[in-house]
């Protein structure tokens, strides 16, 4: 039936993966780590929504929340107080950021953030990793990773060449290629956008001294540095990877957690940068729905959750268990399986070496991933359906959880 009426049955590519039965698993409700399928059958959730449900599904606060705001009307279109407290908490928590500005979605946020940098810099072209993935608008699906990278279309149909020419790509991890790339092309450069993690190759952590190399880069030639911090934002750190590794942007982009589950994105940056933005300044951007309300709550809520002390200790912790539990299994029955993580996001990748950019990720044993996600999904593990994504745990994953992964790990590695 869903394929009748929507593409592939799905309303996103990566959610549409052939499990038990041959299609994906619709889901009827969750709770904490589980996810329980239209079925009834329960899974312990490793993709939580794709990175937002760091405190787990339904979280009695977050809800609680959006029940109360729902209650006083879902959407304004005018200014309210839960706004400006939301910017005041992300400010706070960001380095990067000293206003900002709401949108609904990772998609919008990256899209306002290039269009600040260009009218800042008054150039035009924007430099983004092969591999790297921002969302949906056209000029950043060049050499894209997540679905793009799983279905082997890098470059979208429908993009315009002239769009696509605006977009110089360059690999991640290596800064002789940025450095020859703004040698060429400096002057026309506005701005670099990287995952500061990448997560949309699969989990790859930055080398050390490459996030502080392309600030550099960029500051010599007049461009900005656009941190994304979708995924990694409020997820490895509370300030996000800025915060854990101490190299600030000048531009950074959120959403998935700062929404706690509901539609909600952000973009901040100096008050130089965002005072360029309209109605203060010259560069146009605007939303019915941004800064919603009961987005704004719900994300609020989870905030203020994710501050207290030791939530990201436990979530270091358990990241921690994870990596073990992937790298004993597969040590077990000598699968070659490296395993990389940065705090509770993690990709196991099949392939000896250490992946470094998207040209090593692409050399990963995708059939033998496919294999061990089928084995993974029949024991009612939901683990993300691409070798180039990363799985994500929340702070409601235990022991019970963690068990139930480690026995299903020990017959997927056996049949791999
Ligand atoms: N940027 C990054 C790094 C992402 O991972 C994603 C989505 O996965 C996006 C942007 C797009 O965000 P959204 O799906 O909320 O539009």
């Amino acid at each position: 039936r869903a394929q009748r009426v929507l593409p592939g049955g799905v309303n996103s590519p990566v959610r549409a993966f052939k499990a038990v039965g041959g299609h994906p698993v619709f889901i009827r409700e969750a709770r904490g780590p589980y996810l329980y399928g239209a079925d009834g059958a329960e899974y312990v959730d490793y993709v939580g929504s794709w990175g937002p449900m760091i405190l787990g599904h339904a979280e009695p606060a977050v809800i609680q929340s959006i029940a109360r705001t729902a209650a006083l009307g879902t959407s304004y279109g005018a200014p309210t107080e839960g706004e400006v407290k939301f910017a005041e908490t992300l400010i706070d928590a960001v380095p990067s950021m000293e206003m900002v500005r709401c949108v609904s979605s990772g998609t919008e946020a990256v899209m306002g953030a290039l269009r600040v940098a260009r009218g800042f810099t008054g150039r035009d072209l924007i430099v983004k990793m092969e591999g790297g993935f921002h969302g949906g608008a056209d000029y950043l699906l060049v050499k894209a990773g997540s679905g793009l990278a799983t279905l082997g279309v890098p470059d979208s149909a429908g993009i315009p060449l002239d769009v696509a020419k605006v977009t110089l790509t360059m690999p991640y991890n290596d800064l002789a290629a940025a450095t020859t790339l703004f040698q060429e092309h400096g002057p026309r450069i506005a701005a670099i956008i990287v995952e500061p993690v990448a997560g949309n190759m699969g989990c790859v952590p930055p080398e050390p001294g490459y996030l502080e190399g392309l600030k550099t880069i960029a500051q010599q030639h007049g461009a900005l540095l656009v941190f994304d911090e979708v995924m990694t934002g409020f997820r490895v750190a509370y300030g996000g990877a800025q915060a854990r590794f101490g190299v600030t942007p000048d531009i950074t982009t959120l959403a998935k957690v700062i929404g706690g589950g509901m539609p909600l994105g952000a973009y901040g940056a100096r008050r130089e940068i965002m005072s360029k933005i309209a109605p203060v300044g010259p560069v146009y951007q605007a939303g019915t729905l941004s800064g919603n309300p009961v987005a704004v709550q719900a994300g609020l809520t989870t905030l203020e959750k994710l501050r207290r002390p030791g939530v990201y200790e436990q979530l270091e912790q358990a990241g921690a268990r994870l990596e073990k539990a992937f790298e004993e299994g597969a040590k077990k029955y000598d699968v070659a399986l490296t395993v990389q993580r940065v705090g509770s996001m993690l990709t196991p990748f099949f392939t000896g070496g250490p992946v470094r950019s998207w040209d090593e990720a692409s050399r990963c044993d995708t059939a033998a991933f496919g294999r061990f996600h089928q084995a993974l999904i029949a024991q009612q593990i939901y683990w993300p359906p691409s070798q180039f994504e990363a799985g994500f745990i929340s702070t409601t994953h235990d022991e019970v959880t963690f068990q139930r992964l480690e026995r299903a790990l020990d017959s997927a590695f056996k049949n791999v």
